[in-house]
C-alpha cells in the first residue's frame, strides 16, 4: 500500500465522506478513501455486517480487506454507522454504494438508490456532492437529483468497476476512473478524492458515465461468452482452447484478462448489467442482437457443462452421487450470487443427482443437506472438504477455480470415488496428470 498519504484534519485535500453500504462496494471504497487520508464514516443498516465491522471481523472474503479497514479503525479515519442519517450528518461527499438488483423486466432495480436518496436528502449540507457509485441506468444521475429535490446538492456519477477477490487492489490502483455531471467542477472534485491514485481520470456527462460501466460489463461478457463458444468449436475440431488462447492472448489488442473459458460467466454484476443494457437498448429502440448473443450463449455453456456431466455419469445423472468443487462465482471470494458453479450443481439436483458439494467459504456439518441457512444451498448436501464431496461419487465436477482443488490428494480423490471421473469445468487441473492416475477427464475446449 504505497499511496498512503498522511494528512491533518484541516489539509484542504482532506474531506468528510460518508459512504452508505458496506457491501463488496462500498466497504473497500471506504477504507480506500480513509487510507487515502479522508474522514470517512460507513453507513451500513444490515445488523449483522455492521456487528462483524464493528468487532473487527470483515462481513465480506477479500484479500487485504481486513488490513485496510482495521488501519482506518486504528487511525480513526474510518467509523461505522447503522443509519445513513447519521452519516451524512457534516458530509462533502456521500457515496452511495446499495444494491441494483435485476428487476422482473430485466433493467436495474432502483429502490434500494431510491430509498437512500429519500433517507438523506433532507440532512446533507449545502454543496454537498452525492456521488453514485452503484451501477445504475442511464438517466440515474437526475432521478436522484430529483429524489434528493435540493438545487444545492449536485449528483456526480463514479461507477465502480473493482473485481471481486481483488477489490482491495483495485480500489487502491484503479485503471481508471470515470466521472460524470452536468457540472464539470463537482465531477473533478470528485476525481480529486482519488488523485492519489494516479490513475487516468475521465470527466464526462453523466449520460455517457453510466453507459461506460454497462458497456464495460458487458464487453466483458461478451468476451467470455466469445471465448466459451470457440472452447465448444475446439472440442468439435480437436483444438486445444488453451494453447487457442495462448496465442490470442499474446496479441496486445486482445489480451489475456478474460480469456479463460468456464461454466458460463455469473456474479453479481454481468448478468444483471448486461440484461440491465440490453434493456436499456430496447427501450432506446436499438436493436442490440450482438448482446444477446452473448447471454444466450452463456445459457448453452452452462446446459453444456450439465452434458459434460451427465456424460461422464453414463448419460443421466438421476439417482447418481456428483461432488461439486466450488460453488462462488470465481475463486477468491464468497460471493455466490448469480454463480454458474450453484447453477450448474442446482439444475444436476434438479436431474435427480444427490450433490455432494464443498466451497472454501461455505461452513458446513458434513454431507448436510442445507435445510435451513442461505435458499441458494438448498438441495445441496454440503460437505466439510473436497474428499467428502467426492465420496460414493460417479462424478467430480470442478466448478470454481480454486487453487487448492489442483493440489489435492489425487489418490485419495479417486480411492473414494465410485466411479472415478472429473468434469474440469475451469480447466484447473491437468488431463494427462489425472488420467495417469487412472480418472476419466473432460475439460472445457481440450482434450
Ligand atoms: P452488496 O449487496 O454487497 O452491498 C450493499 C450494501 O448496502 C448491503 O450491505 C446493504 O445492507 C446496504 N444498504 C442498502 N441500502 C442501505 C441504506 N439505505 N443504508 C445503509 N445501508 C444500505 O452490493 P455490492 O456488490 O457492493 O454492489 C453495490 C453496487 O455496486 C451495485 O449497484 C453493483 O452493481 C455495483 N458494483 C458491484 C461490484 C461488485 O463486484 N460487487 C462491482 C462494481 C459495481
Amino acid at each position: 500500500m504505497t499511496t498512503r498519504r498522511n494528512k491533518r484534519a484541516n489539509d484542504p485535500d482532506t474531506h468528510r465522506v460518508a459512504v452508505i453500504g458496506a457491501g463488496y462496494v462500498g466497504l473497500p471504497t471506504a477504507a480506500t478513501l480513509a487510507h487515502f487520508g479522508h474522514h470517512v464514516v460507513l453507513a451500513e443498516r444490515d445488523v449483522e455486517r455492521l456487528a462483524a465491522l464493528r468487532s473487527g471481523r470483515m462481513p465480506i472474503v477479500e484479500a487485504g480487506l481486513d488490513e485496510l479497514v482495521a488501519e482506518g479503525v486504528g487511525t480513526g479515519a474510518l467509523r461505522f454507522s447503522a443509519s445513513s442519517t447519521e452519516a451524512v450528518v457534516g458530509a462533502d461527499f456521500v457515496f452511495l454504494c446499495v444494491p441494483t438488483p435485476q428487476g422482473d423486466d430485466g433493467s436495474a432495480d432502483l429502490s434500494y438508490v431510491e430509498a437512500a436518496a429519500k433517507e438523506i436528502g433532507a440532512l446533507l449540507e449545502p454543496g454537498t456532492i452525492v456521488v453514485n457509485k452503484s451501477t445504475v441506468p442511464v438517466g440515474s444521475a437526475t432521478f436522484v437529483e430529483r429524489i434528493i429535490g435540493r438545487p444545492d446538492v449536485r449528483v456526480v456519477s463514479n461507477p465502480e468497476f473493482l473485481r471481486e477477490g481483488s477489490a482491495v487492489r483495485d480500489s487502491l490502483h484503479p485503471d481508471r476512473l470515470v466521472v460524470g455531471a452536468a457540472d464539470a467542477h463537482a465531477a473533478a472534485m470528485v476525481g480529486g478524492l482519488f488523485a492519489s491514485t494516479g490513475a487516468p481520470l475521465i470527466v464526462t456527462d453523466a449520460t455517457t458515465s453510466e453507459t461506460i460501466k454497462y458497456a464495460s460489463n458487458a464487453f466483458l461478457a461478451t468476451k467470455l461468452s466469445y471465448v466459451n463458444a470457440v472452447a465448444g468449436l475446439c472440442e468439435e475440431l480437436g483444438a486445444d482452447v488453451r494453447d487457442v488462447m495462448l496465442g490470442l492472448g499474446y496479441d496486445k489488442r486482445i489480451g489475456f484478462d478474460f480469456l479463460r473459458p468456464g461454466p458460463g460467466w455469473g456474479g453479481s454484476c454481468l448478468p444483471k448489467d448486461t440484461r440491465a443494457l440490453l434493456h436499456i437498448a430496447q427501450e432506446a429502440g436499438y436493436d442490440f442482437s450482438l448482446l444477446a448473443g452473448a447471454i444466450a450463449s452463456n445459457e448453452q455453456q452452462l446446459a453444456r457443462v450439465v452434458a459434460k456431466v451427465e456424460a461422464a455419469c453414463g448419460g443421466s445423472v438421476e439417482g447418481a452421487t456428483v461432488g461439486v468443487w466450488g460453488l462462488t462465482f470465481k475463486a477468491n471470494t464468497d460471493d455466490r450470487r448469480d454463480s454458474p458453479s450453484l447453477q450448474v450443481a442446482h439444475r444436476l439436483a434438479d436431474l435427480g443427482a444427490r450433490v455432494q458439494a464443498f466451497d472454501p467459504t461455505v461452513t458446513a456439518d458434513g454431507g448436510d443437506e442445507a435445510a435451513s441457512g442461505p435458499d441458494d444451498l438448498r438441495g445441496l448436501l454440503l460437505c466439510t472438504d473436497p474428499y467428502e464431496a467426492a465420496t460414493g461419487a460417479a462424478a467430480v465436477a470442478v466448478l470454481t477455480e480454486w487453487d487448492e482443488f489442483r493440489w489435492l490428494d489425487f489418490s485419495r480423490v479417486h480411492s473414494v470415488m465410485a466411479k472415478p471421473a472429473i468434469v474440469d469445468a475451469r480447466n484447473l487441473l491437468d488431463p494427462a496428470a489425472t488420467r495417469r492416475l487412472g480418472f476419466s477427464y473432460a475439460g472445457i475446449g481440450r482434450r
